[in-house]
Order: C-alpha cells, then sequence, then structure tokens
C-alpha cells in the first residue's frame, strides 16, 4: 500500500489496514516514499513487514537509492524468490552484513549525502520536528490558497501534509503552463502538469520550505491572479 500517495495528496490510513492484514496472516509492505522521515511512522507496532523509502523525498538528500526497513525473518524467508538480479533484496543484505559494500558500483555521492541529510534532520530535532515543519507549511499552503478561490481536492481529513491538488480558480482564464512559467520565473516550481481527470494542478512541499517560502509562493500566485484580473477587464 501507498502511505502518500503523490498523485493527488492523500495520506492513507496504513496503521488502520496493517491491521486487517496482520489479522489475515499476510505480509503488509507499504510504499513510504514520500512520507517516510517526514511523517512519524511507528514500524512495528503498525505491523508494516517491509517499508519501501528512498534517499531523496522526507529525508531531504539526493536521489540515487532506496532503503527497506524490514522483519529480518520476513526477508530470510524470501530466500530465492527475487525475480530480478539488481533487486535481490536478501542477497544485497547478506553482501552488506559480510563487508558494508553494495554488490555493483555505489552510488557515493549519494551516500555521502544522504549521511549529511541525516545529521540535517537530527539537527532539525528529528522526525518529529520535521513533521511539524511540513504541516505547518502544508496548513498555511492550504490556507491562502483557500483565501484565494483555490479550493484542494482532497477533504481535509484525508490530505496529507506533503503534496496538496488544487482546482483551477473558478472566473478567471487559468491556463496551466501561463501560471507555472510565472511562478517558476520568480523562484519557485510547482509539479509540473495535472494527473488528474479534473483541471487541478499540485502544489508540493517537502525539502528546505519555511513559512516564509509559502507566503512568497502565494505572494507570487496572487499577482498572477491580479495580473490576469486586470488583462481581461
Ligand atoms: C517519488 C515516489 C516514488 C518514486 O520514487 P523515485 O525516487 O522516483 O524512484 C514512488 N512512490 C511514491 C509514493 C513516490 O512519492
Amino acid at each position: 500500500m501507498v502511505h502518500s500517495e503523490t498523485t493527488t495528496g492523500i495520506l492513507n490510513d496504513i496503521q488502520s489496514v496493517g491491521k486487517v492484514v496482520r489479522d489475515a496472516g499476510r505480509s503488509f509492505i507499504v510504499d513510504a516514499m514520500s512520507s517516510f522521515g517526514g511523517v512519524d511512522i511507528p514500524v512495528a507496532e503498525w505491523g508494516i513487514d517491509f517499508l519501501v523509502s528512498s534517499a531523496n523525498k522526507c529525508i531531504q538528500g539526493v536521489p540515487g537509492f532506496s532503503f527497506i526497513i524490514c522483519r529480518r525473518d520476513k526477508l530470510l524467508a524470501s530466500e530465492g524468490k527475487a525475480r530480478s538480479l539488481s533487486l535481490d533484496l536478501l542477497d544485497q543484505w547478506k553482501g552488506m552484513e559480510k563487508d558494508g559494500k553494495w554488490r555493483f558500483t555505489s552510488p557515493t555521492h549519494v551516500v555521502l549525502a544522504f549521511s549529511k541529510a541525516l545529521d540535517e534532520l537530527m539537527e532539525e530535532g528529528g522526525i518529529p520536528a520535521r513533521s511539524r515543519r511540513y504541516q505547518e507549511n502544508n496548513r498555511m499552503l492550504i490556507e491562502k490558497m483557500k483565501a484565494m478561490g483555490f479550493a484542494p481536492y482532497i477533504e481535509g481529513s484525508h490530505q496529507g501534509p506533503i503534496i496538496t491538488t488544487f482546482f483551477y480558480p473558478a472566473g478567471v482564464s487559468f491556463q496551466f503552463s501561463q501560471f507555472y512559467n510565472y511562478i517558476k520565473e520568480r523562484g519557485y516550481a510547482i509539479y509540473p502538469g495535472k494527473l488528474t481527470e479534473m483541471d487541478t494542478f499540485r502544489i508540493g512541499n517537502i525539502g528546505e520550505i519555511y513559512p516564509e517560502d509559502i507566503e512568497k509562493l502565494t505572494g507570487i500566485i496572487a499577482a498572477f491572479l491580479k495580473e490576469r484580473k486586470e488583462q481581461a477587464a
């Protein structure tokens, strides 16, 4: 199951699903790519057997490898089942236990960046502090966007703190590419393109982003709307 669902921004209830999976005696694999590090996940308590994440999302490292936090007994039970040489997790784990090495060329720069990113996460106050920052940025973003007439696509109770989908504003001649470029020229990048059938766009808030960035971004968006309205008049 995907935890933070990046096409819409939903934060799925993996705790409830984990309970069902455990009661059924099945394995629970969670794609926590865009939540781990930014949302607290009590892995063992929620019955997660395999949690998959990567260096380049809420840990704030650079792209280059993923990691899996898992139950050792389940990992050992996967012996001989891998259908891919390079993605044979058990084989990789055994290799690392033996000599600490990647089986193929190591992503050296990425590992160094990851180590630095973990130091920075600790300096920030760990996952609880990062989670608060992301939540606050996200809350502020939604509040300011709503005030300008952008309604969120996802109901508040399912909205996660990582990425938010908004409807195009009503009553404004709105062209996404123009909107995107206007923001980019002024120093911020939002997700390029829409993913739902509806007229929506997305704004992500993973990374070194602070309330002043949300202020600036929403200020740029307000200026864009003002210009569009003036041109239409
Ligand atoms: C980003 C993301 C992925 C893919 O991660 P890559 O680093 O691009 O391989 C997969 N699942 C989710 C939910 C994501 O957010």
